[in-house]
């Protein structure tokens, strides 16, 4: 996932101070990627403030600017044990999985409704509006808040990386954070897909209804995950996230993934893989013969 990252300097100091308040709050509430193509666009300042809860950030004179491209310039907290994303082995891991799916931890409202807002230049969530439904985790429930995109996918899964990952950054009261991860393979076009970049490329909103939320996101079928204990994907890579990655995958045509990236900067907005450090994940499979 991705915090609302900070660009150059120089591109900050264009910005209005009324921009730099809504950054404050909004880049926090989790972002994706980097600069946005030169087309115009709706600003963020055309956009209301969100009241989502936000994540924990760097703040915005603390540290250096960071990018993709720039190891050296993530502060020293990513350097931690326990960061995202990690590689997942599912066959032949280690654990028993249970049996399940990922449709027994997530309670969603018949329609969701959802508004495009943009972090900073670079950086565009979809942030709730009203009840997008709810992760239960190990006993915690979580408020779906944000959703975002990342291209390529950050997390593998037994070796292989697909072509996009969808963030669903959720919120407990007492503001730990879990993140459902979806993963897309790029072969063909996917409605529900494209209507979260139309939202996207006019700061609009995106709404989806329950069935097309399963059906789009999750292939329709009884879908597994892995979860782990990891971190931010962006800095300040704080820890204490807990990350359900679904293992089945999705789809959206090569033309969806580029104006994904396109709108995140044009490049990727993939963290690399960190190192597992004996971290365990618990795997939850519709076809597990082990109870839950
Ligand atoms: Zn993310």
């Amino acid at each position: 996932m991705a915090t609302g990252s900070r660009p150059p300097s120089a591109r900050r100091r264009r910005w209005a101070s009324p921009v730099r308040l809504f950054l404050a709050v909004a880049a926090a509430a989790v972002a994706v990627a980097d600069a946005v193509a030169a087309a115009p666009r709706p600003t963020a300042a055309d956009k209301a403030t969100p009241t989502t809860p936000t994540p924990p950030r760097a703040g915005p004179d603390e540290s250096p600017p960071w990018s993709y491209n720039n190891a050296a310039g993530w502060p020293a907290s990513c350097r931690n044990s326990s960061q995202s994303p990690m590689p997942l082995i599912h066959v032949g891991g280690t654990g028993n999985p249970h049996r399940g799916e990922v449709a027994d931890l997530l309670s969603l409202p018949s329609a969701l409704h959802f508004t495009a807002h943009a972090a900073d230049a670079e950086h565009i969530s979809l942030l709730c509006d009203g009840s997008c439904g709810t992760l239960t985790v190990r006993g915690v429930a979580y408020k779906v808040k944000n959703l975002h995109w990342h291209t390529p996918a950050e997390h593998t899964v037994d070796g292989r990386r697909t072509a996009a990952e969808l963030h669903a950054v959720s919120f407990a009261a007492d503001g730990r954070i879990a993140v459902l991860a979806s993963l897309f393979k790029d072969t063909k076009d996917n409605p529900i897909v494209q209507a979260t970049i139309d939202a996207m490329v006019g700061l609009g909103t995106f709404e989806a209804t329950l069935q097309d939320y399963r059906k789009y996101f999750y292939s329709g079928g009884h879908v597994g995950c892995g979860i782990y204990a990891g971190s931010l994907t962006t800095p300040p890579c704080t820890e204490g996230l807990t990350w359900v990655v679904s293992t089945k995958v999705g789809y959206m045509s090569e033309a969806q993934v580029e104006a994904i990236r396109a709108l995140n900067g044009g490049h990727d907005n993939a963290r690399p893989l960190q190192p597992i450090n004996d971290r365990p994940v618990d795997w939850i499979d519709p076809e597990a013969s082990g109870g839950r």
